[in-house]
């Protein structure tokens, strides 16, 4: 036995010599994807809070997308999908198992005509950039939206009257098994900050949208009107993860919370926003289990004063510490 484990148990032993042997077989069946092994998901999450993934792959092809997918499955181990982390909130514990983060590892974006095709982990911002830069319009309600476009069209994002439903013609997406599935818009059963891929294992590999010609001019000046009225509203200095519920029918949730007195209330580090009481924000060292139970707390307060059972548009994943 070596002096490094002159404490430690046979099993401890046994099972670190099990995980050295996974990376090291991770590392040989993925060569051109970058690994990250016990990486913290505080890294990765727009909230800054999240414990670590086991493996973290960022696959630079569709290939390595698929292949990543039966690996999981060979192995015997549970797959995980982020995105740019802006709709997430990781739990204390992290995530056991392979994760995958489609950002800027799988970004192109491509131009035929009015059909814009981007893949998932291009940024919502940068595509609806690449868009105004061609005169196109259709994509002005998502400059703001801090998320990429795999997450923003599971969530069916949008903002200021626009959602990626109305412009969405065909998602490829990578199945369960690993196989590759090509869904038109119905069959994608958009609906507020929803998709019929929000119940499945399917990753997303990219997505056509079908805009219109328009004056660039005129589009970038929506773009800007609506970037003044985001930093005019949230509290973008502070880390979250946006809207913490989603819009009960006919209403607004930050007004019912601030009628509450909410506004301030902190549970450790996490915090109702004192600018937009829609939103939780992390004051520096909140732990998910901060959040969870100030969700909790602003969820109760709210169905015992107004009757209205708030659910959740922020996506809670991971296990407890
Ligand atoms: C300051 C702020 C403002 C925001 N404003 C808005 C707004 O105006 N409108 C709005 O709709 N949202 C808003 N959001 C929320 C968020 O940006 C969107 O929901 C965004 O679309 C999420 O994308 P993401 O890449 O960050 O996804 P993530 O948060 O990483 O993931 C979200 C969900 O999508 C899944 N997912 C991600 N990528 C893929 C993929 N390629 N294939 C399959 N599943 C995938 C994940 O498993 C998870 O379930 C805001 C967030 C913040 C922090």
């Amino acid at each position: 036995m070596t002096a490094g484990f002159a404490s430690t148990s046979s099993s401890e032993v046994r099972e670190r010599l099990r995980a050295a042997r996974l990376r090291a077989f991770l590392a040989q069946q993925m060569p051109d994807t970058e690994i990250r092994f016990d990486e913290p998901m505080s890294r990765h999450t727009s909230f800054r809070i999240g414990g670590p993934a086991d493996a973290l792959l960022l696959p630079r092809t569709l290939e390595d997308l698929q292949r990543c997918v039966r690996l999981s499955i060979e192995m015997g181990l549970p797959l995980t999908i982020v995105g740019n982390g802006s709709n997430l909130l990781v739990r204390d514990g992290g995530i056991r198992g392979l994760t995958l983060k489609i950002a800027d590892n799988l970004a192109r974006i491509d131009l035929n005509g009015v059909e814009l095709t981007a893949q998932s982990g291009a940024p919502l911002a940068a595509v609806s950039r690449f868009a105004a830069e061609h005169s196109l319009t259709g994509l002005e309600f998502a400059c703001g939206i801090p998320g990429a476009l795999g997450g923003g069209v599971i969530m069916n994002a949008g903002a200021y009257g626009g959602e990626l439903a109305e412009v969405t013609t065909q998602v490829r997406a990578v199945d369960e098994r690993g196989g590759l599935r090509v869904l038109s818009a119905a069959e994608m059963q958009f609906g507020y900050r929803t998709s019929a891929l929000q119940g499945k294992k399917w990753i997303v590999f990219d997505v056509t949208m079908r805009l219109q010609p328009g004056g660039r001019t005129q589009i970038e000046a929506r773009m800007a009107d609506f970037t003044c009225q985001r930093e005019s509203k949230q509290p973008l200095s502070l880390p979250s993860a946006g809207s913490v519920f989603k819009r009960p029918p006919g209403g607004y949730v930050g007004p019912l919370v601030e009628q509450l007195g909410l506004k301030g209330y902190r549970i450790g580090d996490a915090q109702v926003s004192e600018k937009h009481a829609g939103f939780i924000v992390n004051l520096g060292a909140a732990r998910a289990a901060d959040v969870l139970a100030l969700i909790q707390y602003v969820r109760g307060r709210v169905q015992e004063r107004f009757g209205i059972g708030l659910e959740t548009e922020v996506r809670v994943i991971g296990e407890d510490a």
